[in-house]
């Protein structure tokens, strides 16, 4: 019998709170696989009182006898990479197998240099994602055909002739367009080398194992990263990352057909919040969005503050749209309480025209106005509510107009950042 296929993705500009809901889930699956996306996709997992940030590895790498799978179109940054497996093995928490795609596109030494090299270029605040650093350019690379994949760094002739090729090129761009010193070839094949005989035995052909493995009757979830906002080419082009984080991607992105996913399961936070540059028309620059950034801990890892908004049911309805979202997974509602109203913005003004859906254009947003629906707050606690009926009227309605304009049920609930603060209706 076929098992059960289930695909999570952000249904906002990421930081929804993939990480926690994926530890809600753990024991349904079998496997735990992470199929887009890049080193710049953290998750975050807190367990009695223990906070686990993965930006590589699939969080299921935390649960004991689960397979965890980086899929064909992941970038692997074997430094970060092999950093994130040795603290877990260090902390004696590397409970699951891990495997890793041969065609998994590598970020090079020389990605970072060019990723740099041509920011200082274009000038400061082109970079839609400063702490992208190579990741951009590893994807030139996939994309004209002169990337390296794991299945290059695992051999070494393989290496050696690919990386002859490679350099030649990138010290002529280094040099003669941005004026950089060359890269020497034997600093970064050695490097590479290393990074090849560390990473070899994990090496497999995920696509035909996680197909074996569903026609076995095991259960997978699809860790997706980031969020549809951010999706190269459904999010707001062209401040998006450079992957695909709608659930189709994870059968682009894995090599499993679209038939095996039984459901999809958006993860929205109780409000917006979005990093760096881009249209984000519910941003409130006020002390809304200072109490929403301060109780959220709205702050990246690097210590930035994120945009912070009410929630945006236009986005948020393309969102369920290119996923096919069967429901939604609502994140940090208990970050709300103590506000006397709450927005929730149901569509856009734009030179007096109404729009409720979302068009996939910047113009669009240039001038968008979020027209907004206000209803009363609560101020009661809710972290320890565990039943809907358990939550102040005022938080109720609020699920009730999100699962309205959503069209799909809202089936979890995080009150809190703890594992067990959580309410449960249905997942
Ligand atoms: P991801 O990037 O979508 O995977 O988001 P993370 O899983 O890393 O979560 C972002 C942050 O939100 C983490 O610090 C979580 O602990 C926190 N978080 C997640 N859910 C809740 C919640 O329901 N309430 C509160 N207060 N914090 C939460």
């Amino acid at each position: 019998m076929k098992g059960r296929v289930e695909a999570i993705i952000g249904a906002q500009w990421g930081d929804e709170g993939k990480g926690r809901v994926i530890d809600a889930l753990w024991d349904r699956f079998d496997i735990f696989a992470r199929y887009q996306g890049d080193t710049n996709a953290g998750h975050t997992i807190i367990i009695d009182n223990k906070k686990f940030v993965f930006n590589s590895l699939p969080s299921g790498m935390l649960y004991h006898g689960k397979l965890c799978v980086i899929g064909n179109s992941a970038i692997i940054d074997p430094e970060l990479l092999l950093a994130e497996l040795k603290e877990l093995q260090d902390k004696g928490i590397d409970r699951a197998r891990l495997i890793i795609s041969r065609a998994a596109h590598i970020v090079m030494p020389y990605h970072k240099i060019l990723d740099k090299a041509q920011d200082n270029f274009r000038g400061k605040g082109h970079n839609h994602e400063a702490t992208n650093i190579g990741i951009a350019q590893c994807y030139v690379d996939k994309y004209t055909r002169s990337g390296l994949r794991l299945e290059d760094i695992v051999n070494e002739r393989r290496l050696r002739s690919k990386l002859e090729e490679i350099l030649e090129i990138k010290n002529m761009v280094l040099t003669r367009l941005y004026n950089e010193a060359p890269i020497a070839f034997s600093e970064v094949f050695d490097l590479t080398r290393q990074w090849g005989r560390e990473l070899s035995p994990y090496i497999a052909d995920t696509s035909s194992e996680i197909n074996c493995a569903i026609n076995n009757g095991k259960n997978v979830l699809l860790e997706g990263t980031q969020g549809t906002l951010l999706d190269i080419d459904h999010g707001t082009y062209p401040h998006v990352s450079n992957s695909s984080h709608i659930s189709a991607g994870g059968c682009v992105g894995l090599g499993i057909a679209p038939q095996s996913i039984d459901r999809v399961l958006a993860i929205v936070k109780s409000y917006s919040t979005r990093v760096g540059d881009g249209p984000m028309p519910t941003e409130d620059n006020d002390e809304i969005g200072e109490f929403l950034r301060e109780k959220g801990g709205e702050y990246t890892t690097t210590g930035n503050p994120r945009r912070c908004g009410w929630i945006d049911m236009v986005a948020l309805n393309h969102s369920m749209m290119v996923s096919g979202a069967d429901a939604i997974l609502l994140t940090k509602l208990d970050v709300l309480t103590g506000l006397n109203k709450i927005k929730i913005c149901t569509a856009y003004e734009i030179e007096d025209d109404l729009y409720h859906s979302f068009r996939n254009g910047l113009f669009f947003f240039s001038d968008a106005k979020p027209v907004f629906e206000e209803i009363p707050g609560w101020q009661e606690d809710i972290s320890e509510c565990r039943k809907l009926e358990e939550l102040p009227i005022a938080a109720q309605d609020y699920l009730h107009i999100i699962e309205k304009h959503c069209r799909v049920p809202v089936i979890f609930v995080g009150v809190g950042p703890e594992r067990h603060q959580t309410i449960d209706l249905g997942l």
